[in-house]
């Protein structure tokens, strides 16, 4: 997967694996420059953390995957980083949950829309949305607004990662449950997110596959029994918490 030399036993094998991915998306034309940005934010964050899934997030997942079950329409949001770092496992979350994928972009040009598109066939997807691009996000400058029309525009939930704080609030205002997975507790996207999912995207997407599948055969009174249980104030307080008191505490987590 990687040419790299970075030795299993480094202490910082997995994110120095994780940003050697973003520079390989960035090499393709998948992920922006801005993306690589946003991944020194990440990794600032995910060290916070202690680079594990709290309870509270994994709490978070359950909820956004009860969510994702539930849905009339549901569409997993896909951006260069999500790409680079999770193309096969946004894949395999879509198979469990029933969602479409939809290439939606910060900084949106065709050929990376569509570089993105083929990239997660690649990985095993079929039908892959964005390219249509024939509705707006009302409330947010043209060219950050497209979506299409059967795609996010239509869905009743929407899973964002790595959302902008404009647009998770301009989705919000649609009516669309919002599903955001985002390292920064502080952040206005997983603020703004009925359920907001404080970790990494690597940890995260796999997690809620895995309660999706857990859950296939749940009914639905035990699905919205999941959603109305879930605290968004309390998932947010205690990532913080995690990050201001030291997360690396044992037993504070679960991983
Ligand atoms: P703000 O929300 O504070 O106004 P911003 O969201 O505009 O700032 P960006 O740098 O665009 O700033 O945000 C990138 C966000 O993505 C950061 O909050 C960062 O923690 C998050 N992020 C980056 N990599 C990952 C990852 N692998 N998993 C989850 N979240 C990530
Ligand atoms: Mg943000």
């Amino acid at each position: 997967m990687s040419d790299i030399e970075v030795p299993e036993s480094h202490p910082r094998y997995q994110s120095l694996l994780t940003r050697h991915r973003i520079e390989e998306g960035v090499e393709k034309g998948i992920t922006s420059a801005q993306g690589l940005i946003a991944e020194g934010r990440g990794e600032a964050f995910d060290y916070l953390l202690g680079e594990r899934t709290l309870s509270s997030a994994d709490g978070a997942e359950r909820a956004a995957a009860a969510h994702l079950l539930l849905a009339r329409r549901p569409v997993i949001s896909v951006n260069g980083n999500v790409a680079a770092l999770v193309p096969g496992e946004v894949v395999a979350l879509a198979e469990a949950t029933g969602a479409d994928l939809e290439v939606n972009l910060f900084n949106r040009t065709d050929e990376r829309v569509r570089a993105i598109a083929e990239h997660l066939r690649e990985h095993g997807a079929t039908g892959v949305k964005g390219l249509t691009a024939d509705a707006r996000i009302p409330g947010i400058d043209h060219e950050r607004a497209k979506v299409d029309g059967d795609g996010i525009y239509d869905a009743d939930v929407v899973l964002v990662p790595l959302e902008d704080g404009d647009r998770a609030e301009a989705l919000g205002e649609m009516g669309k449950t919002e599903i955001v997975i985002d390292l920064n507790p502080l952040s206005r996207s997983p603020r703004t997110a009925a359920v907001p999912v404080i970790d990494n995207v690597i940890r995260a997407v796999p997690n809620v596959a895995a309660h999706a599948r857990d859950l296939r055969d749940a009914d639905g009174a035990d699905l919205r029994a999941i959603v109305e249980e879930f605290d968004s104030e309390a998932a947010l307080a205690d990532a913080e918490r995690a990050i201001r008191d030291g997360a690396a505490t044992p037993g504070e987590r679960e991983g």
